[in-house]
């Protein structure tokens, strides 16, 4: 174990490498390109007696630093790609080194999970939540969508005077959405309720990505009393449209449903006073997905979910580790492994909790409004060029667009991507090929949009 030992005395000198190395990245971040084509090739053995840790940094600064890109610059626009604070990468870096196994909050042993709870509280007040939701953290919107919706079939089950967890799941499940996302599918497919089973809603007339209201009430009455689960969009991915929540609390008075709401970063909107309106009734929603790693600008692997606390035993029922007799009554002895699919679990709040601490509500609204100017001045360069046409109105902080001659899209975006200096994804919307810009990173400023619509006229031009 002789480089082991050498690590442990030279820990000083290889931590301050990686702290200098990431400054250096950090700060010089907006020059970084945000896209890679190195090549690198795939080792496939072990080595005997290791390198040590100082020579293990040299091979990966040679061999794998050039495969990254900006992820978390000011103009990675594709998909919904957060930033990281300066808080949130201190908050991560000691999870790292304390290595806690954030489960339980009181007793012996590790009780790190005080931090999630209170973590979990400030998250609630954010986003001017009501304190009757139980939440906990996990890897991404994907996780939380899955959690939530697990929970939900237990409550199906209840409905139906079954116990899905036990006895597994029996009969069709009734799951009914408009534009639910993709990972919300996927949920129900690792559910076993079938990603072909969701009842289709329609959107609203109008370029709209919403549910239609009269028509959900429709397919509800179709179900005759039958309970559901209804997956609702606060924000979808491609238009950022969200549904009528207090149409659904109306619903909710008069049918028996379990309502799901997939707010994965459109929740954010309720961090500014002038966007909160898009949210307004939400908080009676039985769960509710948020992403961290997106408008939170936390390091990835980081999302909660919202579960209402009287469904708390369902939660557990889905959870614990019914055949672990030693882990005590998962009613008496908290511990969010009866609550959550992960059993040991890093202590994924701490980022968020430093980053909440550090900026505090102001610094949120900041973020959010400044990012939806951004996408605004974006989506006004599209609708002012007549090579461009937007798709959708710009809702809070997407712009979904396309080439006023569609059959350049894929060209257009894979030189513009290639380029290195902003990076998008492309999307299908409306029956057409269009490109898409998320602005969810607190550094993206007006030069940066600047750069990207420049390197959006070159690629014009050389045609
Ligand atoms: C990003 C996103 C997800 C999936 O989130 P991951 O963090 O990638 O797992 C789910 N729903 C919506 C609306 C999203 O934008």
């Amino acid at each position: 174990m002789n480089n082991l030992n050498t690590d442990q005395q030279n820990l000083d000198v290889l931590l301050t490498a990686v702290k200098q190395q990431g400054i250096d990245y950090l700060n010089h971040i907006q020059e970084r390109t945000t896209s890679s084509s190195a090549e690198v090739g795939i080792v496939y053995d072990l080595n005997e007696e290791g390198i040590g840790a100082k020579n293990a940094l040299a091979q990966f600064n040679e061999r794998f630093e050039p495969l990254m890109v900006a992820s978390s610059g000011p103009r990675y626009w594709g998909f919904v790609t957060g930033g990281t604070t300066p808080a949130a990468i201190a908050g991560d870096w000691l999870s790292t080194i304390y290595d806690q196994n954030t489960q339980s909050a009181i007793g012996t042993g590790d009780i790190s999970a005080v931090i999630e709870l209170e973590t979990i509280q400030l998250l609630l007040s954010l986003f001017n939540l009501p304190k009757d939701y139980f939440g906990g953290f996990v890897t991404g919107a994907t996780m939380s969508n899955f959690t939530c919706l697990a929970v939900a079939r237990q409550w199906i089950g209840k409905q139906l005077g079954k116990d899905f967890a036990r006895e597994g799941v029996s009969g069709t499940i009734k799951v009914l959405s408009a534009t639910p996302h993709s990972s919300s599918v996927k949920s129900l497919s690792m559910l076993g309720l079938g990603s072909g089973n969701f009842i289709q809603v329609k959107v609203m007339e109008g370029n709209r990505e919403a549910l239609d209201v009269a028509d959900l009430e429709l397919k509800i009455k179709a179900l005759n009393g039958e309970p559901f689960i209804l997956i609702s969009s606060g924000g979808t991915v491609n238009t950022v449209d969200f549904d009528d929540f207090e149409s659904i609390n109306t619903l909710k008075e008069k049918y028996n449903f379990w309502w799901h709401i997939d707010a994965a970063f459109g929740g954010f909107a309720s961090c500014s006073p002038r966007y909160r309106h898009l949210l307004k009734g939400w908080e009676n929603a039985d769960s509710i997905t948020v992403d961290c790693h997106k408008w939170l600008n936390v390091p990835y692997e980081s999302a909660v979910f919202f579960v209402k606390e009287k469904h708390q035993l369902l939660q557990v029922e889905t959870f614990q580790n019914s055949n672990a007799a030693y882990l005590g009554d998962p009613m008496e002895n908290f511990s969010y492994l009866n609550f959550l699919p992960e059993n040991s679990r890093r202590l994924k709040a701490l980022p968020a909790w430093f980053t909440l601490t550090s900026y505090g509500k102001k610094g949120y609204q900041e973020i959010v409004e400044s990012n939806i100017e951004m996408a605004l001045l974006f989506a006004g360069f599209i609708n002012n060029h007549p090579a461009f046409e937007l798709l959708a109105p710009v809702r809070l902080n997407t712009v979904c667009f396309s080439l006023t001659d569609e059959s350049l899209v894929v060209t257009f975006l894979e030189k513009l991507n290639t380029k290195g200096k902003v990076f998008m994804t492309p999307t299908f919307y409306n029956g057409k090929k269009g490109i898409r810009a998320a602005f969810v990173n607190w550094q993206t400023s007006v030069a940066d949009v600047k750069l990207a619509t420049n390197a959006m006229l070159e690629i014009l031009a050389e045609r």
